[in-house]
């Protein structure tokens, strides 16, 4: 997993390819990661009440880690990401331009 919350990333598969958003969760156990405004679905609620009506919400679903690519902050482009050492740190760097992500 080279996603983590925070991140923007560009959608490379599926329905919502070419978009790019903010990541808002991610799952580490299942590899999925959940971006805002992303691989949404239109969800009805029925009505909790006599009196009131159902509604219609739009609902970001997870996705697959693999489905998404980090945008570099340097080059702006989806990239492959590396990890390298810095120190005693592990940073990850962008494949593209080398740039620290
Ligand atoms: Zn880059």
């Amino acid at each position: 997993m080279n996603i983590k919350k925070g991140d923007n990333v560009m959608v490379i598969t599926g329905k919502d390819k070419g978009k790019t958003g903010t990541v808002q969760r991610v799952m580490l156990d299942r590899d999925r990661v959940l971006v805002k405004d992303i691989n949404t679905v239109q969800k009805r609620t029925r009505p909790a009440r006599q009196g009131q009506k159902g509604q219609t919400v739009t609902v970001a679903r997870s996705m697959h880690a693999s489905n998404v690519m980090l945008l570099c902050k340097n080059c702006k482009k989806p990239v492959r990401v590396g990890y390298r050492k810095d120190g005693d740190q592990k940073v990850r760097y962008c494949k593209q331009c080398e740039a620290t992500n």
